[in-house]
């Protein structure tokens, strides 16, 4: 830049030297100032145009080459500030509308999946009544066995129902308010105490390992027992004949454990992802045929996490499964223990 001033001003000085020098003919007398003004000239004229051309030009030549240079962190930071503010709402408004796709789909699919399960068990009623009203019947055995079918129908409708509600109601309902504590192992006694029966059928031990203890913990006791109860009746719906259910308890350091492990028929690896998905079962035909609605460990993963907890699952094919949460321990869990 200074060289290109230094050239402007000679240029200058050269112009005005000539024009001193043409005076010379004329008044002889200026010859001998000449050296002296063209020298004066030339400084002026260098420093008019290194000021001009360093302020002027020279700026708006920086900025230009600012804005094409790889390194925005050395423009204009407020610009810089800009730039990146505009980089973050559109990373922000294009993640949430993933989100709304992806509600929207799973939205869609729920939506197909409850007509699906409702409307299995309406065709199913609808011709067993339609049967018995048009062939007039006369075998009251026939009569009672599609009366049986079209009962099990309705309460398959109403389970699926329950269901649903108990999943409307954990999504709007503040598990919060209803947090007490209270002893996990008698809960789990009440559990295996109201499925003695349907394991029976399959003559399935129900074992609690920690009979003789008391475990205080903090929870909704409704929905805890909700939890209890859906992943025992899979261990027995999914159990082996002559098999064993059996609940462990095991005290961490402000958590308590609970494990519901069968040696029933096995998860493999490959469902385990997306078995805690509404409605998704391992086997539709066996699940139906049990009573299952596809709902229940949904619900079980909904309650632990209303109350910040995860459900693990480990599951071998033709050995068993383990299903296991923490809880947390009551505050004033040495005296209740
Ligand atoms: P369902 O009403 O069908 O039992 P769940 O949501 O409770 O629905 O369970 C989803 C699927 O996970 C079941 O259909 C079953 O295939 C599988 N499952 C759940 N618990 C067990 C278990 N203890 N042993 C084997 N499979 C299980």
């Amino acid at each position: 830049m200074k060289r290109d001033s230094f050239i402007i001003a000679s240029g200058c000085s050269l112009f005005i030297t000539g024009i001193i020098y043409a005076l010379n003919f004329i008044y002889p007398s200026l010859v001998k100032l000449s050296v002296i003004i063209i020298v004066a000239l030339f400084c002026i004229c260098f420093w008019t145009v290194y000021i001009i051309y360093y302020s002027v030009v020279g700026q708006k030549l920086k900025k230009i080459t600012q804005l094409l240079s790889e390194d925005p962190g050395e423009l204009n930071p407020s610009l810089n500030g800009l730039e990146n503010e505009i980089r973050k709402l559109l990373r922000e408004r294009r993640e949430e509308l993933e989100k709304i796709h992806k509600l929207e789909k799973h939205r869609q699919e729920f939506l197909g999946n409850v007509s699906h399960e409702m409307k299995t068990p309406l065709f199913h009623m609808q011709g067993y009544i339609s049967t018995l009203a048009e062939n007039n019947i006369d075998d009251p055995e026939i009569f009672k066995r599609y009366l049986d079918r079209t009962e099990q129908s309705i309460e398959r409708l109403i389970r699926i129902l329950e269901d649903l509600d108990t999943i409307s109601q954990l999504e709007t309902e503040e598990l919060e308010g209803e947090m007490e504590p209270f002893d996990m192992v008698e809960l789990c006694r009440e559990v295996l105490d109201s499925e003695e029966i349907n394991a029976q059928k399959k003559n399935i031990s129900l074992i609690l390992m920690n009979e003789q203890e008391k475990m205080a913990i903090i929870g909704d006791r409704f929905r805890i027992r909700q939890v209890l109860l859906n992943l025992v009746v899979n261990s027995i719906r999914y159990g082996k004949q002559d098999g064993e259910t059996r609940i462990r308890l095991k005290n961490d350091s402000d958590t308590v454990m609970i494990e519901i492990a069968d040696n029933g028929i096995g998860i493999g690896p490959d469902h385990l992802p997306r078995l805690f998905e509404r409605f998704y079962r391992v086997d539709k035909g066996r699940s139906r045929e049990q009573g299952g609605t596809g709902l229940g460990l949904s619900i079980v993963k909904h309650i632990l996490e209303a109350h910040h907890q995860s459900i693990q699952v480990m599951s071998t094919p033709g050995v068993g499964s383990v299903f296991s949460f923490h809880l947390k321990k009551a505050p004033h869990y040495s005296s209740f223990a």
